[in-house]
C-alpha cells in the first residue's frame, strides 16, 4: 500500500513553472500563499492532489469535501478538506466555466485497455506513481484526484456524459493553502475521449505561486 509522507523534502519551491504533460509535477506551497493553475492552451484536463505536509497520510478527500459541502462541484470560498477533515485549501479564484469532476478515478493502464487501447498507454495513476517513486508497486493506493477543467455532466437520473472541457486559452484557478501543502498534478493524456478538446492532442499546463501578501 502507498501511503505518502510529505514531511519529506519534496515538491517544487520556485515561484513558477511547467506542468508537462507525460508526468506528474509536485509543488510545495506554503500557508497562506496561493497557488495559480493556468490552463495557457485551453480544454487540458488535470488530475489534482494536496497532500498535508505536515501530517503523514493525509490529503484532499473527494468524498469528504462532497459530504461536507454537500454538493457535487466545488466553487470560488469553497474549503476542500482532507481525509482527517483538516481544511486544507480554500478556491479563491476560477475564471473557467468551473464544474470541475470530482467523481472519476484516476485514468490507468486497465481504464484504457477496457476502451481497446492497448496495455501501455499513458495514464494519470502511473504519472502518479512514478513521481513517487512508487511504480512497480501493485498494491499502491491512489486517492481520487481532483479533476481540473474537467466537464463530466450529471443527468437527474444520475448518469454521467463526456463533454469536451469549457476552459479557454488562460482560464485559471487560484487555490490558497491554508496549511503546509504539496500539490501533485498530472495533465491527463486522455486522447480517445475528447475531454481535453475535439481533437487536441495532450499538452501541460503552467503553475504560479502568489506570496501571501500580494
Ligand atoms: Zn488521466
Amino acid at each position: 500500500m502507498l501511503w505518502i509522507d510529505a514531511r519529506r523534502d519534496f515538491g517544487s519551491r520556485a515561484a513558477s513553472g511547467d506542468i508537462p504533460q507525460l508526468q506528474a509535477t509536485a509543488i510545495r506551497i506554503k500557508p497562506d500563499e496561493r497557488l495559480r493553475i493556468v490552463n495557457h492552451l485551453g480544454q487540458q484536463v488535470l488530475d489534482t492532489w494536496i497532500f498535508a505536509a505536515d501530517a503523514p497520510f493525509e490529503f484532499m478527500s473527494m468524498e469528504h469535501c462532497r459530504d461536507q459541502l454537500y454538493k457535487l462541484f466545488f466553487e470560488v470560498g469553497d474549503e476542500l478538506i482532507s481525509n482527517r477533515r483538516r481544511p486544507l485549501a480554500r478556491i479563491a479564484a476560477d475564471t473557467s466555466p468551473g464544474g470541475h469532476d470530482t467523481l472519476c478515478a484516476a485514468c490507468d493502464f486497465l481504464s484504457y485497455e477496457r476502451q481497446g487501447h492497448g496495455t501501455d498507454h499513458p495514464n494519470c495513476r502511473n504519472n502518479f506513481l512514478t513521481l513517487l517513486e512508487a511504480r512497480d508497486d501493485p498494491a499502491a493506493i491512489v486517492p481520487c484526484p481532483w479533476n481540473l477543467f474537467m466537464d463530466i455532466p450529471v443527468a437527474s437520473g444520475g448518469q454521467l456524459s463526456d463533454r469536451p472541457s469549457g476552459a479557454r486559452p488562460g482560464d485559471y484557478i487560484e487555490l490558497t493553502c491554508l496549511l503546509e501543502a504539496v500539490v501533485i498534478c498530472s495533465p491527463c493524456p486522455q486522447d480517445r475521449i475528447p475531454i481535453s478538446g475535439e481533437g487536441r492532442p495532450p499538452r501541460g499546463l503552467r503553475w504560479e505561486r502568489i506570496p501571501s501578501s500580494q
